[in-house]
C-alpha cells in the first residue's frame, strides 16, 4: 500500500503556495525510516545507514539523514561534492565505483571515503588515483540467478556490477600485497524487492564469503555492505517490506557465520528511506477524449521518469476527492511530445475536472534525481514538508536561464531576456 500518512489539506496548502508541479517530501516521514532501520539493526554494535545520494540528492534532505546518524553513498564527483557541502567526511562516505572517470578515486579518496571497488581492474587505477587505502571494499558478483526457495529475485549474471569469486580471491591478494589490511564486501543483487528475506539471503551469501575470502587472503573482514535494493509498495496491494523482519533475519544469518560479532554492518538504502515519503503535485490543466479519456497534468515524464522508462506503477489520488467512487477510466499524461509520457494508463480515477489537484505517489526517491529537459521541459521544484508543519523551498524550479545557461546564444540572449 502507498504512504497516505499526509493528509489532502498538506498538499492542497502545498500548491496554494508553490506553483505545481513540484515534489514535496514529509521531514517526519524520513525520520522516521531513519530511526526504524537503525532499530532494525540496533543488535549490531556497528551499524551505519550510508544513503544513495542519487535517489534523492538534496542537501536538505542529506543534512536531516545526517543528523539521524546516516552516511551517505556516492558514484560521481558532483555527489561526493554534495557530500562534503553537507558536511559528510571520512568514514561516512562511501563511493561506489564504477565504469567512471579515474579522477573521481582521487577526488574519493581526498575525502577519505571508503572506496567501493567495482572491478578488478580498478586496483591499479586506485593505486595511481589516491593510493590504496588499509580498509578497501569490493562488489561481489556471484553470477547466475540469485533466487530466494524457488523464486528468481534478480539476474546477477547480467549485471554489469561486481568482481566473480575468482576476481575476489586474486583482487584481494594483490590489494594485500599493495598495503591494505581489511576489506568490505558488497553486492546488489535485486532492486526494489519488497520480499523481507532479500536482505537476509544477501546477507547470508555475503557473510559465507566473506568469511572464506579472509581466511585464504589473510586479510581481516571489517564490513559487509548489503547495498541498496530493499524495496516499497508502489502498488495498492503489494507488500509493505517488514524492516525489523529483515533485520532480523539479518541477525540470523549473522549470528550463524560470526558468533563472535566483530564484523560491521553497512547498507545503502536509496529507494526504501524516500521513496514513500515524497509525492508529485500536479494540477490537471487538460482533458481530451478521443479513443480514451486523457487527463493532461501539469508534470510530465522530465519530472518523474520511471512510468515512461520502466512502465513503474505510481498510485494517484485526487484531493478532496477520497471518497468518490473511482468509476473512470483515464489515461494521466504530461505534455511531451512522446507518447510514453503517462503517469496511468487505464486507471481507474474518480471524475478529474480541470483544476483538480492531482497527488502522484512514491516519488521520493529516483523521482525528481532522474529528471532530465527534454522538449525542453524544466524540472520542478522540490518541497520540504516540515516536522512543524511549515514548508520550505528546498530546490527551487528550473527558469529559461538555467535552461540557456550551457548554450552559446551570444548576442541572442538579449532578445530572450536572459542578460
Ligand atoms: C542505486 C544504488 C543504491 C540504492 O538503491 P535503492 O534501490 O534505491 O535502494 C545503493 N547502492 C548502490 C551502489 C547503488 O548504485
Amino acid at each position: 500500500m502507498p504512504n497516505f500518512s499526509l493528509p489532502d489539506s498538506v498538499f492542497e496548502q502545498a500548491a496554494a503556495r508553490f506553483a505545481t508541479p513540484f515534489h514535496l517530501y514529509d521531514e517526519a516521514g524520513l525520520r522516521r525510516n531513519a530511526r526504524d532501520l537503525k532499530k532494525a539493526f540496533s543488535w549490531c554494535s556497528d551499524f551505519q545507514e550510508y544513503f544513495a545520494v542519487k535517489a534523492l540528492p538534496n542537501p536538505a534532505i542529506l543534512r536531516i539523514l545526517k543528523e539521524e546518524g546516516c552516511g551517505v553513498d556516492c558514484s560521481s564527483e558532483t555527489e561526493l561534492m554534495l557530500a562534503e557541502c553537507c558536511g559528510f567526511s571520512g568514514r561516512d562516505v562511501m563511493f561506489s565505483a564504477n565504469a567512471m572517470p579515474y579522477e573521481e578515486f582521487d577526488h574519493a579518496r581526498a575525502v577519505g571515503a571508503y572506496i567501493n571497488l567495482d572491478d578488478i581492474t580498478h586496483i591499479d587505477i586506485l593505486e595511481q588515483h589516491g593510493g590504496i587505502p588499509e580498509t578497501v571494499c569490493c562488489r561481489y558478483n556471484p553470477g547466475g540467478d540469485f533466487r530466494i526457495g524457488t523464486e528468481i529475485m534478480g539476474n546477477p549474471g547480467d549485471a554489469k556490477y561486481g568482481f566473480t569469486y575468482a576476481q575476489l580471491q586474486e583482487g584481494l591478494r594483490i590489494l594485500k600485497a599493495k598495503g591494505a589490511k581489511r576489506f568490505g564486501l558488497h553486492s546488489f543483487l535485486s532492486s526494489n524487492n519488497t520480499d523481507d528475506g532479500y536482505y537476509p539471503a544477501l546477507a547470508k551469501i555475503l557473510f559465507a564469503v566473506g568469511r572464506d575470502l579472509a581466511a585464504e587472503t589473510g586479510l581481516t573482514l571489517d564490513f559487509i555492505n548489503l547495498s541498496g535494493g530493499v524495496g516499497i509498495p508502489y502498488l495498492p496491494d503489494a507488500h509493505k517490506t517488514d524492516i525489523f523482519a529483515v533485520g532480523e533475519g539479518v541477525r540470523q544469518a549473522y549470528e550463524a557465520v560470526f558468533p563472535e560479532g566483530g564484523v560491521a554492518i553497512k547498507t545503502e538504502l536509496g529507494r526504501w528511506m524516500t521513496g514513500p515519503i515524497g509525492w508529485l503535485v500536479t494540477h490537471a490543466i487538460h482533458h481530451k477524449d478521443t479513443y480514451k479519456h486523457y487527463i493532461g497534468v501539469d508534470a510530465c515524464a522530465a519530472n518523474l521518469m520511471r512510468p515512461a522508462m520502466y512502465g513503474a506503477y505510481h498510485h494517484i489520488t485526487v484531493c478532496g476527492k477520497a471518497d468518490q467512487p473511482c468509476d473512470h477510466l483515464y489515461d494521466v499524461t504530461g505534455c511531451l511530445c512522446e507518447n510514453n509520457d503517462k503517469f496511468a494508463i487505464d486507471r481507474m480515477l474518480p471524475e478529474i475536472a480541470e483544476g483538480d489537484l492531482l497527488v502522484i505517489h512514491d516519488t521520493g526517491a529516483h523521482g525528481h534525481a532522474m529528471g532530465y529537459n527534454y522538449n525542453g521541459r524544466l524540472r520542478s521544484a522540490e518541497v520540504l514538508h516540515r516536522e512543524d508543519g511549515s514548508f520550505r523551498l528546498i530546490r527551487r524550479a528550473e527558469t529559461p536561464k538555467d535552461y540557456f545557461a550551457t548554450l552559446d546564444i551570444d548576442e541572442g540572449a538579449g532578445a530572450l531576456g536572459l542578460n
